[in-house]
């Protein structure tokens, strides 16, 4: 389908099987950050509309939860189906209105289908414990239960996989769901939610919702929902965290990141620059696993920058859907500016700028909102561009004298998302493993993201909770383990 094909123009909820108009008066348009074209409109759904959306849920919860879970799984592997005939179609509406290029949005609906393939394995992840004379006479049985209505509230970077990373397990375990994406690039969600209604499900349990931050707190705030899973920047996960609580509700929510990747002087340094270069400069360095600071041990330093500027000065910046491009578009001019604003706080705190992308433009694209790659070397890992999340394409190259002061630096942030380690020796791979305080680590891969079938994991600044998304993991928030003990005395 194309973005025409979608939507007349305005966005629309989907709401108990139904496309249903928006409330609000408040909204927001969606540009395409290449051309600066305005795609579609989405308008606010009112705070007091959003109570309406969790009764319907709730009510659909009630004959879901007894569906049996063989008939569960269907619409969600014809959901499965649905993506992989339209992952092409789907790419190309993510690329208009995200900006990054057609590989990266076509990899992130896969890695969305994966989710799904594995909720479909609910039958089994589903499966507790039996414990036959747990004491005596006595047999024991957990169960893992729905609990109601659970939304997820999701970023603008992967607008694609991000929500396949709670719906399809929050279903196939027998809740109801509303999604409320991103304002910033909502045509993508609306392009699933287009498949969802031909998937099956019964009208009710899975619902879309348009919104912005007052939408979320009506969520948040409403007692009925069961749930809530976040995925955005860190002062707001720890808002979603805080209101969810005082609610009484379940809550997880994932922050921001600052990833380091540490390169030991026994590493292969072309392979480590290529990995460290792809992690940083990928989808414009929009994603929570970007490694953006590069810790270099001893004498590998300088042949390390060099790799790395060979690699960067062949990044091509432009449009999305140009097959050429490797960098494009930045999300809003706002969030250009201000990756621009922390560019120039690396320079005034004399990191030393190797290469500058700020005056960056693409032709025939002149409207467009674009930085070319940036690198800093001698980076000071405590100013700011060492501390805080650029979230663009900058990356920056700082020395330690050893592995242990690399480690010690790469521990030296708020954050704990990903960290990488390129390295050649066993011993550094598995002291990395244990001190790295991240829940993502990777040892020689440059971007540390976890399969669907492990959690994506999180700690310190970027994660409020203790179960994480995808998983296993998201199937125990999701439900609830109710244990049954059962004796017989003789009659
Ligand atoms: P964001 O926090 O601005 O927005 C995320 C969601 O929160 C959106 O749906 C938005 O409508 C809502 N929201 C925004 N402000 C709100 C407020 N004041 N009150 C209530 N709701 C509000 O994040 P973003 O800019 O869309 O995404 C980028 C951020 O997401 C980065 O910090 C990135 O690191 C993070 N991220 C983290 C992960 C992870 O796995 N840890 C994954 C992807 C993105």
């Amino acid at each position: 389908m194309k973005i025409n094909e979608l939507t007349d123009g305005t966005l629309r909820n989907y709401v108990n099987g139904e496309w249903a108009p928006v409330s609000g008066s408040d909204g927001k348009d969606i540009v395409n950050p290449a051309t600066n074209e305005t795609l579609a409109h989405v308008p606010f759904t009112e705070p007091d509309d959003v109570d309406g959306v969790v009764e319907t849920a709730n009510d659909a919860y009630e004959d879901w939860r007894n569906c049996a879970v063989e008939e569960r799984i269907q619409p969600v592997f014809r959901l499965k189906q649905l993506l992989e005939e339209h992952q092409d179609a789907m790419a190309r509406v993510l690329v208009q209105e995200h900006g990054k290029n057609r590989d990266e949005a076509a990899g992130e609906l896969r890695r969305g289908i994966e989710n799904v393939e594995v909720a479909c394995g609910a039958p089994r992840l589903l499966q507790d414990g039996f414990l036959e004379n747990a004491a005596p006479d006595i047999d024991e049985m957990a169960v893992r239960r729905p609990l109601g209505t659970f939304t997820a509230i999701t970023p603008f970077n992967f607008p694609g996989m991000i929500p396949l990373w709670f719906l399809p397990y929050a279903v196939a375990t027998g809740n109801a769901f509303i999604l409320k994406p991103s304002e910033q690039d909502p045509l993508t969600a609306q392009y699933l939610f287009h498949l969802i209604d031909q998937a099956g499900f019964p009208d009710g349990v899975v619902n879309l919702v348009h919104g912005g931050p007052d939408t979320v707190n009506a969520l948040l705030e409403n007692d009925a929902l069961a749930g809530a899973s976040f995925v955005g920047s860190t002062p707001v996960a720890k808002h979603v965290y805080e209101t969810a609580a005082t609610t009484g509700m379940r809550v997880q929510a994932q922050g921001g990141a600052k990833n380091y990747v540490v390169v030991s002087d026994s590493a292969d340094l072309r392979y480590a620059a290529e990995k460290t270069v792809s992690s940083s400069f990928a989808c414009g360095g929009e994603r929570c696993l970007a490694n953006d600071i590069a810790v270099v041990v001893g004498d590998a330093y300088e042949p390390f920058v060099e790799e790395v500027l060979d690699l960067v000065d062949n990044q091509v910046v432009g449009d999305g859907l140009d097959s050429k491009t490797d960098i494009g578009a930045m999300i809003t001019p706002d969030h250009a500016a201000r990756v621009v604003d922390l560019i120039e706080s690396g320079i005034a705190e004399e990191n030393e700028l190797l290469r500058d992308g700020r005056d960056t433009s693409v032709d025939g694209y002149e409207e467009g909102t674009f930085l070319g790659p940036t690198v800093f070397g001698d980076v000071d890992t405590d100013s700011r561009i060492g501390q805080e999340e650029i979230f663009g394409p900058v990356l920056g190259i700082a020395r330690a004298e050893t592995f242990d002061d690399a480690v010690e630096k790469l521990n030296g942030t708020d954050f704990g998302n990903a960290a990488s380690l390129f390295t050649a020796r066993g011993r550094e791979a598995r002291e990395f493993r244990n001190r790295a305080e991240v829940g993502n680590i990777g040892v020689n891969v440059g971007t540390a993201a976890p399969m669907a079938f492990f959690q994506f994991g999180g700690r310190k600044d970027s994660f409020f909770g203790d179960l994480h998304a995808q998983s296993e993991s998201v199937v125990r928030f999701y439900t609830d383990e109710t244990v049954y003990i059962e004796r017989w005395p003789d009659q």
